[in-house]
């Protein structure tokens, strides 16, 4: 991974020369952003943890380990703050290694922090704590456990990178069907850590959905959920793990449902006239079918950027752009495409052909490299998301934009608010929002105030604080106000279980 940046270090993006000049003409950019530091130049403080059997406290290994990949963590590096350097890191082997290793951190009161891929957008690799912290990396726990072609399951360990876990997968004629923007470097236990969505959700789930048992190493004890596809013994266990950002324990290993390779993958695209046409012709195929396997809406400023299909950048065009994407046997998705066409066209879609669904394929992982690109030339970039009940939608998404560009345009760095609905459910789909501005004389207090505003939106307009990105640590006010008081109080009853000296990612996800 690129250090102070995303991604393949020998992967650079390039601004279009008409992005550029809309920068400087529409944002007013006008200098560039500060440069990221060299490494080798970080002053880290002394570490705090020696003599941990296996622990690496290199000045390398940590730096590797701090922080996540949002764009406050991103303008911090550049910044040269590497205070939320971890003291040391491990990398186990093993489940057991795991165990010994947290029982071990109990009684010297160090704090640990799983760390799968490192793409936290949400603070969830840095917590709050006055203890030592060890970064515990999964990296080499990336096997291909078991796989059961019987029953379509696979298990992993926690540390499998995604297109490792594909290719292993793919080479036994299966896929998960997982696709997240951050498909290159999250893993495996972080996208069950996170509850993650992939670009593909309509067609195979959200990954908490294709999850069939876990094992997490707790410093009380290990737990094993998932005995059975389905069971009625008691509440699910699997939902206290899915979701629980590290605080709850260290999942070791994850089984989940796998689905034969698509034989035809098919990808097109269709314009609305606004994002209200476009949401409802969403809404009518997430809850009447045909099911999509790809289903993304852009709103028209997202449209008239281009961002929809990021290969494009600054070829925008107007409307609102949908890709919708089928993916199955030949028979069943020419038999789905005949069928949404239909009645896209009856709720004023107009055909734009493969080549739009081909671009976003080709281009769909490579939006995040943009960002290190635009805050060399001087931008502020970063993203929200939530989720809502489509009657819910037009509010939200009005009171979103505003609140982000009444601050922003107060601050004196009016943004550009592009928007796309990219999970749909029968009862509503998730909104989110990419935020272009100039970079101001404080970008961190800059991002904060635009952030919060946005969040206090979505809270009165009645969206949940994150569908896919989790709590970390920046939403949590948010996050303690969704599920209130007793939601709180048996958070904190688990932690205490699971955690009694709160050594686990302090400060991350528990209110
Ligand atoms: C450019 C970019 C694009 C993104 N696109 C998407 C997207 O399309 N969809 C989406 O859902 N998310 C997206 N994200 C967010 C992020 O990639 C997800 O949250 C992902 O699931 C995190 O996986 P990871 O392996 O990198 O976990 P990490 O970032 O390493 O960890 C995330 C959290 O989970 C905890 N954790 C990690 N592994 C374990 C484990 N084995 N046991 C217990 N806790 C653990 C960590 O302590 C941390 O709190 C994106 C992020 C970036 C930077």
């Amino acid at each position: 991974m690129r250090w102070g940046g995303w991604g393949d270090p020998d992967r650079t993006a390039t601004l279009p020369e008409s992005v550029t000049a809309l920068l400087g003409s529409a944002l007013g950019v006008e200098r560039p952003g500060q440069p990221i530091p060299d490494a080798a130049s970080a002053k880290l403080p002394p570490s705090r943890i020696t003599e941990l059997p296996g622990a690496d406290s290199s000045a390398g290994a940590r730096l590797a380990h701090l922080r996540g990949k949002s764009t406050p963590d991103l303008l911090k590096i550049r910044a040269g703050d590497v205070s939320a350097v971890p003291d040391a890191v491990a990398r186990p082997e093993s489940h057991e290694e795991v165990v010994a290793l947290l029982a071990e951190c109990g009684q010297r009161g160090i704090a640990v922090v799983p760390f799968g891929g490192g793409t936290s957008v949400v603070g969830g690799l840095t917590p709050e704590t006055g203890k030592p912290v060890l970064a515990l990396d999964l990296a080499r726990m990336d096997q291909l456990i078991a796989f059961d072609s019987e029953s379509r399951t696979a298990t992993f360990g926690p540390g499998a990178r995604a297109p490792q876990a594909e290719k292993l997968l793919n080479q036994r004629g299966y896929t998960l069907g997982h696709f997240p923007q951050s498909f290159e470097y999250a893993t495996i236990g972080g996208f069950a850590a996170t509850r993650s969505s992939g670009q593909a959700s309509a067609g195979y789930g959200r990954f908490d959905e294709l999850v069939v048992a876990l094992r997490a190493a707790t410093p009380t004890g290990t737990i094993e959920t998932g005995r059975a596809p389905r069971s009625a013994a008691g509440p699910d266990l699997r939902q206290l793990l899915l979701g629980s950002e590290g605080a709850f324990g260290v999942i070791t290993s994850v089984t989940v449902a796998i689905r034969p390779v698509p034989e035809v993958k098919h990808y097109e695209g269709w314009t609305f006239e606004d994002f209200a046409a476009g949401t409802a012709a969403m809404r009518s195929l997430a809850q009447d079918g045909p099911q999509a396997t790809v289903l993304r809406l852009s709103d028209e400023f997202e449209t008239a950027i281009g961002l929809s299909r990021p290969g494009k950048l600054g070829h925008g065009a107007g409307g609102c752009q949908l890709i919708l994407g089928f993916e199955g046997t030949a028979a069943e998705v020419e038999a789905k495409r005949a069928a949404a066409g239909d009645r896209l066209r009856a709720l004023g879609g107009e055909p734009l052909g493969t080549e739009p669904g081909e671009a976003w394929a080709h281009g769909r992982f490579s939006a995040p490299y943009l960002r290190d690109a635009l805050l060399d030339a001087g931008a502020l970039v970063e993203t929200l998301e939530t989720a809502t009940f489509w009657s819910t939608i037009p509010d939200l998404y009005e009171a979103v934009r505003e609140a982000i560009v009444d601050t922003l345009v107060e601050g004196g760095t009016p943004p550009m608010v592009l928007c796309h609905v990219s999970h749909t459910y029968p009862a509503g789909a998730s909104l989110y929002f990419t935020v272009v501005c100039a970079l101001g004389e404080n970008p961190i207090e800059q991002w904060d105030a635009a952030k919060k505003a946005a969040s206090e939106a979505i809270a009165s307009a009645g969206g949940t604080i994150t569908h896919h990105h989790g709590v970390g640590r920046d939403h949590l006010p948010w996050y303690a106000a969704e599920i209130g008081p007793v939601g709180v109080a048996a958070l904190r009853a688990v932690k205490q279980a699971v955690d009694p000296d709160g050594i686990l990612n302090p400060g991350v996800l528990i209110p």
